[in-house]
């Protein structure tokens, strides 16, 4: 499977870069996770949003969510091309005002997930772990059921021990490292070190960190990571960076 970044920034876009936002490729298929702000300019040219087979939503904070209602537009206004084809989001439901707005007609339609059941997404298996975080929030571990090849993406959390057994030898972990090593005060996402910490006590074998402070030093961020992640390799998230897994 392939995945590209189109977002990945934390909480705002800035310096020409979005939040949040995925595409995962696999056997022909077209995954977008989460759909932040400048998520669909991103996408525009990576791909054909009309080729999106299916969105899915880890949460609904708006660094998350920012562009799915030009992404609704889009394939609203291409309606005579795919007249019969509408666009499936996937979010969890317990935010009902959040997840009625999946829905726009003739265009997409909004199918709740249910985080206690593996969800199986046209080449993929999707397991779910419920974030520390201040809204419901879920972590994805997507299985390649040809490749058997794992991804997981811990979502927006602060650090908590059930995040290792989820991550445990994934081929690639994708972490939500907003802060530096340094911060302090209540924190919702995890520092450099935890991220860090996490890759190395699950055994992945790569570890992408995103989520990524605007502001600072990113080289410094990804050091600090390395501190905890021992020999665990790190790349540092960035527009249209690819990684096959
Ligand atoms: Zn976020
Ligand atoms: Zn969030």
């Amino acid at each position: 499977m392939k995945l590209t970044v189109l977002g990945f920034l934390g909480g705002y876009p800035a310096h020409g870069n979005g939040t949040s936002s995925y595409l995962l490729q696999s056997a022909g298929f077209n995954l977008l996770i989460d759909c932040g702000s400048a998520a669909l300019l991103s996408l525009e040219e990576t791909l054909d949003p009309l080729k999106l087979n299916a969105v899915i939503l880890t949460h609904y904070h708006h660094d998350h969510t920012a562009d799915l209602g030009v992404l609704q537009y889009y394939w609203q206004l291409h309606a005579q091309r795919y007249a019969e084809h509408v666009l499936p989001i996937y979010g969890h439901n317990e935010d009902q005002q959040n997840f009625s707005g999946l829905d726009w007609p003739g265009a997409t339609t909004g199918i709740a997930y249910d985080p206690n059941q593996t969800l199986v997404l046209g080449p993929f298996k999707i397991g779910f772990l419920k974030t520390h975080h201040p809204v419901p929030a879920y972590a994805l571990k997507i299985v390649d059921i040809k490749s058997n090849k794992v991804l997981v993406f811990t979502a927006d959390t602060a650090y908590f021990d059930q995040l290792t057994p989820f991550s445990a030898r994934a081929n690639l972990l994708m972490t939500d490292t907003n802060f530096f090593a340094n911060k302090t005060g209540q924190r919702w996402h995890m520092t450099s070190t935890e991220s860090g910490k996490l890759a190395k006590d699950a055994q992945v074998d790569q570890l992408l960190l995103t989520h990524l402070p605007a502001e600072g030093n990113l080289s410094q961020l990804k050091d600090e990571a390395q501190i905890t992640a021992g020999d665990i390799p790190i790349i540092v998230a960035s527009r249209h960076l690819e990684v096959t897994i």
